[in-house]
């Protein structure tokens, strides 16, 4: 049975991207007469909001697409990501880290580029520097993760060279995104994940975490993004093409053809 998922996190509006993207999700499961999940992914206390999720459900309705399961929220969800997360460390999987953000941006072993996660210079693999443990980091092996993707074909990352030891828990925060939505997409059995191509990499990272923790990976379907007349990606700040902006201005919902 094909299942599916449609994962906004409610910090901001949706957008014309966000709308081309759910529209896919939504798509290739109704063609395979499959099941699709909502799931509200509110990790982030501080910028999450409940109007956000409103809002989105809203667009979501506007846009004709319906689910069969949920809203799940994954701030209710706490208790099952700590479950994994002690699995990985009585694995081994994971260490302390006490770096603050200014000491891995000095560690850094190469350039951060736009919203990735800086590629962590180890310097806590073999124990803390200081007392204060800030994150526990999965322990990246110098190796090839490859994988299929059903939309752009073959993908090769490189284990420390593409991306580096990443968080999968603050003490002060609890579960990164990419340990909830491994744990999430297991336990609801999703088989195919598709989201926008920014994630790429972190499905590298994701499918690390899915050997580790002897959960079946599902497959990956990674949509182009939508740009601006100016070629810059949509995000949330453009505001002008939110999509709650548009329904409250009456227009009738964007129709999207498969790419
Ligand atoms: N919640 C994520 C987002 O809105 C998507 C995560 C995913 O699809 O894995 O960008």
């Amino acid at each position: 049975m094909y299942r599916g998922r449609l994962a906004p996190t409610p910090s901001g509006f949706l957008h014309l991207g966000h709308a081309q993207t759910f529209w896919t999700a939504h798509q290739r499961c109704r063609q395979r007469q499959g099941q699709l999940v909502l799931r509200q992914e509110d990790l982030d206390r501080a910028r999450c909001r409940p109007e956000f999720a409103r809002a989105a459900e809203e667009d979501l309705r506007w846009l004709g697409l319906d689910w069969d399961e949920g809203p799940y929220f994954q701030s209710q969800r706490l208790a099952l990501y700590a479950e994994y997360f002690r699995r990985l460390q009585a694995r081994g999987y994971v260490y302390a880290c006490s770096c603050s953000r200014k000491e891995v941006q000095e560690a850094q072993r190469a350039p951060n580029l736009g919203d990735e996660e800086p590629l962590y210079g180890g310097t806590c693999r073999h124990g803390p520097q200081h007392e204060e443990i800030r994150a526990w980091r999965f322990r990246v092996p110098e190796r090839a993760v490859e994988f299929t993707d059903l939309a752009l074909g073959s993908q090769r990352f490189i284990g420390q060279q593409d991306f580096g030891d990443f968080v999968v828990w603050r003490p002060q925060a609890g579960p990164s995104y990419q340990l909830a939505v491994v744990v999430d997409d297991a336990l609801m059995h999703i088989s195919e994940v598709v989201r926008g191509c920014d994630l790429l990499l972190s499905t590298a990272r994701q499918l690390l975490l899915y050997q580790a923790l002897d959960l079946t990976a599902p497959s990956f379907y990674h949509c182009p993004l939508v740009t601006d007349e100016h070629g810059v990606r949509l995000a949330k700040r453009h505001d002008a093409l939110a999509l709650k902006t548009l329904r409250e201005r009456g227009e009738n919902p964007p129709r999207f053809t498969e790419r």
